[in-house]
């Protein structure tokens, strides 16, 4: 059996039977930014055995992958069931003793985790913006006090953590022993869903490196069409704060703050958001605002990096134009 004390692989738990959703291999991706050359990163695949699986989670950094698969285990699976069919994997012979467990970063990745932490009666440290492991326990990193702080937690027992991914290089080749197990316990029902297309092509606010985000000095719907479109041009997501998805302009799983979603990416632009201790909530630590405000005294300067001070429809229209143009120049 593996050496799984100090120097224990850090292993990635990877619920890839929800398919196109990429989002799947962030767990091994951040394992492998912890790991360095101390840790080996063991990726456990709930679902079917598959080449391009297996493939994708030595590319983002694996060393070994394991496919624990179970007859009952539906596709798209759900959260239960995914938990579960980690909860029978981490109790095999194999992983006793395992110190450090990854899920990914986001809320179906901190829902499978925190059930698991419950079900296994082990630590939870989600929304970590960085983690290192030494003999005196594991210390995770994560922000407080409205992003405007940061904490370090050390957990001294097994624990499962969520922390932002670095970028996959998906071009890297790497290969590693694959193992594949077969589950055998009872799984819960899956949740009876019946699926929609939306028809909404937007990218996902989860891992995005760039948001456009719109606050209650927009005014209107019509404003997150544009803010919408400087998303696309710039390869981000949108996302709003509370009034303006209580108004209606921007759907509610785009929120972003203290009771929306936690979002680290790269460059988060705010539009007409005056940046509340609740909203600022929701944006991680090393995330750099761009902020256009007409209020210069606005809150949201304090934090950002890029201010502009002007009514935002004297700005986004050119802005756009501008990419657009630039993109139309590439093409040619
Ligand atoms: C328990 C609790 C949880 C909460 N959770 C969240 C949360 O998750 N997310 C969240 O966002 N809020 C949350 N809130 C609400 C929060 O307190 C604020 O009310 C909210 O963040 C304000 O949103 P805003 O910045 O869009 O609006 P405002 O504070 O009204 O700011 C609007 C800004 O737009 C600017 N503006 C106006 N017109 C223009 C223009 N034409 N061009 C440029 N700028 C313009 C104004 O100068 C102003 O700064 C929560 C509150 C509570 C009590």
């Amino acid at each position: 059996m593996a050496d799984r004390t100090v120097n224990s692989p850090i292993l990635a738990l990877a619920p890839f039977t929800f398919g196109e959703n990429s989002d799947w291999l962030s767990s091994i991706a951040a394992a492998r930014s912890i790991a360095q050359t101390n840790h080996s990163v063991e990726a456990i695949l709930a679902g079917s055995a598959s080449t391009e699986a297996a493939d994708a989670a030595f590319a983002a950094g694996a060393d070994k992958v394991w496919f624990a698969s179970h007859p009952n285990l539906e596709i798209p699976a759900d959260p239960g069931q995914i938990t579960e069919a980690f909860a029978q994997t981490l109790a095999l012979p194999a992983f006793t003793g395992f110190r450090l467990a990854l899920v990914p970063l986001g809320p179906i990745g901190d829902l499978i985790g925190a059930s698991l932490a419950q079900r296994l009666d082990i630590a939870m440290l989600g929304f970590c913006s960085a983690i290192t492991l030494d003999d005196s326990g594991i210390h995770a990193k994560r922000a407080s006090h409205g992003g405007r702080a940061g904490i370090t937690v050390t957990s001294n027992t097994a624990s499962v953590a969520s922390l932002r991914a670095p970028k996959i290089d998906d071009t890297a080749v790497r290969r590693g022993l694959v193992t594949r197990i077969t589950l055998t316990g009872d799984l819960p029902a899956p949740m009876s869903l019946s699926l929609q297309d939306s028809g909404v092509q937007n990218a996902s606010l989860e891992g995005a490196r760039l948001i456009v985000s719109g606050g209650r000095g927009i005014g209107g719907p019509e404003g997150f069409i544009q803010l919408n479109e400087l998303a696309a041009s710039l390869g981000g997501a949108l996302g709003g704060s509370l009034p303006s998805v209580d108004a209606g302009w921007v759907p509610v799983f785009r929120q972003v703050g203290q009771s929306g979603k936690f979002v680290t990416p790269d460059i988060y632009v705010a539009v007409g958001i005056s940046g509340t201790p609740q909203h600022m909530a929701g944006i991680g630590l090393h995330t750099r605002i761009v902020a256009i405000n007409k209020d210069a005294e606005a809150d949201i300067f304090r934090f950002a990096e890029l201010g502009v001070v002007a009514d935002w429809q004297d700005i986004l229209p050119a802005l756009i134009e501008k990419l657009n143009q630039k993109g139309e120049a590439s093409k040619i």
